[in-house]
């Protein structure tokens, strides 16, 4: 048998794996009692201490001990009562485990008490319980996060890290408890103050601004006793992963294969390869045809018909998508319209992708992820070419480029070629070699989300010294003034969604240089030219320069291969005369 304190803190770190999972466990509880003001301070990302007040109902203080014992909880009484939920806790886990890895001050007092209750409990240990003057509701507050577990404490990454996780997860909680006001402080300075909002899309203007709500659709759909409503983006706002769809079934915010599927076939053929739409979803259903008992912090849901809910969803965004008329996208990439879509042309694939999702679901893998086509590497040569040399011959798809030369025949392909060509520039730029800048006529005003502007304003430097004039202007907003101007093209909104993604990834690494070159890849692969994009015979030829006169490599930034050279004996053997 483990000894209670080993067990308790080994099943502690299934609930709290960094500072954020404190905040998401902490703002539940609190709304599950019902306040509707919350504040919640963070220092050091939550590293060093995590504080939250709400107004909720309180604890007596003859149970506040109890609030600690592992599987205590004041939500269910019997099994099945998890069928009919309404609480985000039920588990009573959240407590325990994170008293068993900090230190933890507790102030509670009910409407009706004369007095409140301090608590003071340390690696899992109550230290003290006394009367204590405070105001109705309960705070909390946690320090020194894994202190009993340091070895989990180095897993930890640095403050900007950790703080934006945490404000993602009160901006997702923040999305689905609209009557509750959350206000947020990072080391004594007000990061974050979201107002009581009357509806749903008041808040989401509120917390995504109202840029995005000008690009979003409506959805309103019914199926049987389920239903879903929400916003989803246009096609031509997309983002280069699956974090901005966000949905919530029965209030709770879930992150799951299935749904991210049926989500990407409602955007099939709409959108481009590898990039995914923001979605904020909310459904709706019976509490007893779902189950939230299937992981420890509850992001995953099982339910009883899967094969209905992933209609639902499909069929009211195709319903939505389908009013949007022509895509006002770039004018290059021919983006077929929803309107003469069948709705019911995805229905074959259901079955398909249940049962491909069940299978992927047993190996831990996204759905999404394992149908993106996957380039094989073609390194058989690395020998020098010189472009300019080569006889232009066609243009296949308006993707590849084809040469030929009396010995071989070199197909290419453009956007792969133009994006290493735009690399090499960034990276000559940035370490001090001159390019051309290009002013804004109307300067470039945006606004982020405070854990990005956090990120972006961290990184900076990366983009000034890549000839970007960008500052920050006011709250969470920046300015960009002028970019070089081999990128003119961009779409600078979309490029800046982007970098901040790669931000939140590459500071994981820590490594600057290589989070250089990670930011100058993404850089180059948005100004480059596209596949499907006609290319002028001059266009080719200047393309052939660039390449002659970069560092040669025969791969992208990213690793696809710029060209494939068909030599004599490959030829003869294709033609198996060898
Ligand atoms: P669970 O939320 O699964 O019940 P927790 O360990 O998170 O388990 O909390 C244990 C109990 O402590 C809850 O069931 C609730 O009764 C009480 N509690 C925790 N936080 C608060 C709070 N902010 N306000 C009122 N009661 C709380
Ligand atoms: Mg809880």
């Amino acid at each position: 048998m483990l000894d209670e304190r080993i067990s308790s803190r080994i099943a502690a770190g299934e609930v709290v794996e960094r500072p954020s999972s404190i905040v998401k466990e902490l703002i539940e509880n609190s709304l599950d009692a019902g306040a509707d003001h919350i504040e919640i301070e963070l220092e050091e990302g939550g590293k060093k201490s995590i504080k939250i007040s709400d107004n909720g109902e309180g604890i007596d203080r003859d149970e506040i001990a109890l609030a600690f014992e592992r599987h205590a909880t004041s939500k269910i009484y019997e099994f099945d009562d998890i069928f009919s939920i309404c609480s985000f806790g039920f588990r009573g886990e959240a407590l325990p485990s994170i008293a068993s890895i900090s230190k933890v001050e507790m102030l509670s007092k009910r409407k009706d008490a004369l007095y409140g209750t301090r608590a003071i409990v340390e690696g899992g240990e109550i230290k003290e319980i006394a009367e204590a003057g405070c105001p109705s509701g309960t705070s909390i507050h946690v320090r020194d996060i894994f202190y009993t577990t340091p070895v989990r404490r180095q897993f930890l990454k640095k403050e900007s890290t950790e703080q934006a996780h945490c404000l993602d997860y009160i901006t997702r909680l923040a999305l689905c408890n609209t009557n509750c006001g959350i206000k947020v402080a990072a080391n004594k300075k007000t990061v974050l103050n979201i107002p009581r909002a009357k509806d749903m899309s008041e808040r989401i203007s509120f917390v995504f601004g109202r840029e995005f709500i000008k690009n979003t659709l409506l959805v309103d759909g019914k199926r049987g006793d389920a239903s879903v409503r929400g916003l989803i983006s246009k096609p031509g706002f997309t983002k280069s992963n699956t974090k901005g769809m966000l949905y919530y079934i029965n209030g709770r915010f879930v992150r799951d294969g299935f749904l991210n599927h049926a989500i990407m076939t409602a955007y099939r053929g709409m959108i481009e390869a590898r990039r995914y739409p923001s979605v904020v979803l909310y459904v709706d259903m019976p509490t007893r045809d779902v189950d939230v008992n299937v992981h420890p912090t509850k992001m995953e849901v099982r339910f009883k018909t899967p094969r209905d809910i992933y209609s639902l969803l499909v069929d009211s965004m195709v319903e939505s998508l389908a009013d949007t008329g022509p895509i006002a996208e770039k004018d290059y990439f021919k983006v077929p319209s929803a309107a003469g879509r069948e709705t019911n042309l995805y229905k074959g694939r259901v079955e398909e992708a249940i049962k491909r999702y069940t299978i992927s679901r047993d190996t831990k893998r996204g759905v999404v992820g394992d149908t993106l086509p996957i380039f094989e590497k073609d390194n058989k040569r690395e020998e020098r070419v010189s472009f300019s040399s080569l006889r232009y011959l066609e243009q296949i798809d308006n993707t590849y480029l084809v040469f030929s030369a009396p010995d071989r025949m070199v197909i290419m392909d453009q956007h792969a070629a133009h994006e290493r060509v735009l690399y090499e520039r960034l990276k000559k730029m940035s370490s001090g070699g001159h390019e051309q800048c290009q002013r804004l006529l109307i300067p470039e005003i945006l606004d982020l989300q405070p854990g990005n502007y956090v990120l972006f304003l961290e990184k900076i430097a990366v983009l000034t010294d890549a000839g970007f004039e960008v500052e920050p202007y006011g709250e969470n907003t920046i300015i960009i003034k002028s970019l070089p101007a081999m990128l003119a093209a961009v779409d600078l909104r979309a490029l800046i969604t982007d970098l901040i993604e790669e931000f939140s990834q590459t500071g994981k690494t820590g490594n600057t240089g290589e989070a250089k070159e990670k930011i100058y890849a993404l850089m180059a692969c948005k100004g480059a030219v596209k596949a499907r994009q006609r290319l002028t015979n001059q266009e080719v030829e200047r393309l052939c320069r660039d390449l002659d006169s970069a560092p040669f490599a025969a791969t992208c930034p990213h690793g696809r291969p710029l060209f494939v050279t068909l030599d004599i004996s490959d030829m003869e053997r294709m033609f198996k005369r060898r």
